[in-house]
């Protein structure tokens, strides 16, 4: 096993930057040695480091990176049934399973997301109304606690720790290795319309038609759309191909390199940009079959997208809302973007089936919208009436994508909060595992006291 060496790390945003120890085991022996070295500031588990904020960071502290614990250990090529080491990622997965006719469930839209990082957050897709989040299709896991034990974690064995576990943030242990089930599909491709969405009301009405049609729907929002245009966008509705015949050729990929300066952010060029993407899909709509490598990861065609936003990096505010409350909670949240006119060039739609498993599972019964916006003044300020907007609609934030949320609001949001303290305190009372964003958010017992 390699030595911990001194590193500076960051996420998706850019907007957090942690100096860690940090270590990357490559087999369980190793794990519990990093596992075992003890640290005041305690240690986190990072994976392919896609969250937005402070969740995988430890800044002061300790960093358990898994990108070496990434082999696939078993396949049932009846069931789909897969065991893997989690730090597993999805392009791993798709380049593994989809010559033998398997694709996974549930991905985010970068395939660079670890198997570990997807069960840490429950992540959903443009499938949540068909399939459910990521950890509906979760057997077990293998998760290293702080005191140096593995425990097999399922929903009929230490079912409190699998429902901690799932969306818990790291803050219960390392997961070693999941079981879950690859779906069996029908081709490599997936058969999408798109079609221009007019405003809000059009979009949600549109959505709300699809729910019970459709395995994918995705709604792009022209952050920039003011007045009677306000909401507008483009609506993606698909389903899995019956073969690949005639796929679109994935778009050229041309990595961004530089970063922007902030003229480039200017509200008559996001305008610009934004108005071309919504008159790119004429008028009457269109349909394409795609790959699935490229439907599901539209983002990874554009590498380096996260520096579009400058060197200061960005945030992203990522709500949902139940369903009584969705259309008046979104339309308040794209009042007060449009207000301030922030700039964005990504505002995304998405509705949601139900809750998760876990006890900080995002995902409800309702609408999740999400706009990136870059790290400038004033945001931190929109950002908390946006938090209150959130909070008056009974809905909440999305912790993969969070860096600015309070704690009081956390604890408000997921009322499940109290049930994952006291397995914390069962499992790792000394907050072995802990993170930048567990501090901020008080999420340990002891730190709720404070
Ligand atoms: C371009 C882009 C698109 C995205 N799209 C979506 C989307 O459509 N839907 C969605 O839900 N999310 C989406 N996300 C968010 C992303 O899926 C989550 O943040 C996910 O958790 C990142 O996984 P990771 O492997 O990068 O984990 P990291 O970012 O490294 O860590 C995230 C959290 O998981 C924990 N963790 C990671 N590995 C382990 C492990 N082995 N054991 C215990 N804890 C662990 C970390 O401690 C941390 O708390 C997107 C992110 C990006 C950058």
């Amino acid at each position: 096993m390699t030595d911990w060496t001194d590193s500076t790390l960051t996420t998706w945003g850019r907007s957090r930057y942690a100096r860690s120890a940090v270590i990357a085991p490559d087999s369980e022996a190793g794990l519990l040695e990093a596992v075992r070295g003890s640290h005041a500031r305690g240690a986190i588990t990072y994976g392919g480091g896609r969250c937005y904020g402070d969740a995988a960071l430890d800044d002061g502290g300790q960093t358990i990176l898994t990108r070496n614990l990434n082999r696939i250990l078993s396949f049932d090529s009846v069931s789909g049934e897969t065991v893997c080491e989690a730090g597993v990622d999805f392009a791993a997965l798709l380049k593994r399973f989809l010559p033998e006719g398997f694709c996974f469930p549930v991905s985010a839209a970068t395939a660079s997301v670890t198997v570990g990082g997807a069960f840490a957050n429950d992540i959903h897709s443009k499938n949540h109304c068909a399939v459910g989040s990521f950890g509906h299709h979760v057997q077990w896991i293998d998760l290293m606690l702080a005191s140096g034990d593995v425990v097999r974690a399922s929903r009929n064995e230490n079912a409190d720790i699998f429902q901690a576990s799932l969306g818990g943030i790291g803050l219960t242990g390392t997961v070693l290795r999941v079981c879950f089930r690859m779906l069996r599909v029908p081709s490599g491709a997936a058969d999408a319309t798109y079609q221009r969405i007019a405003n809000v009301d059009d979009m949600f009405d549109t959505i709300e038609a699809a729910r019970s049609t459709h395995d994918f729907i995705f709604g792009w929002v022209d952050a920039m759309a003011r007045g009677d245009k306000m909401g507008r966008g483009v609506l993606e509705l698909g389903r899995y191909a019956p073969d690949e015949d005639g796929v679109a050729p994935p778009p050229p990929i041309k990595p961004i390199r530089i970063q922007p300066p902030s003229a480039f952010l200017h509200p008559i060029v996001l305008k610009a940009i934004t108005n071309r993407r919504f008159n790119a899909v004429p008028p009457e709509g269109q349909s394409a079959r795609v790959g699935l490598g490229p439907f599901f990861f539209a983002l990874d065609s554009m590498p380096g997208f996260n520096r579009i936003y400058g060197r200061r990096g960005f945030y992203s505010i990522h709500t949902g809302f139940p369903r009584e409350t969705q259309r008046d909670g979104i339309r308040k949240v794209m009042e007060a973007l449009t207000a301030v006119r922030a700039g964005s060039f990504a505002a995304v739609i998405k509705p949601m089936r139900g809750p998760g498993d876990g006890l900080l599972s995002f995902p409800m019964d309702g609408m999740a919208y999400a706009i990136d916006l870059p790290r400038r003044s004033g945001v931190e300020e929109l950002h908390r009436n946006i938090e209150r907007i959130v909070l008056d609609h009974g809905g909440r934030l999305y912790v993969a994508k969070d860096a600015l949320m309070q704690a009081d609001s956390f604890a408000q949001m997921f009322p499940k909060l109290d049930a994952f303290r006291e397995i914390l305190a069962k499992i790792d009372p000394d907050a072995r595992f802990q993170s930048d964003m567990s501090r901020r958010l008080k999420i340990h017992p002891e730190a709720a006291r404070h």
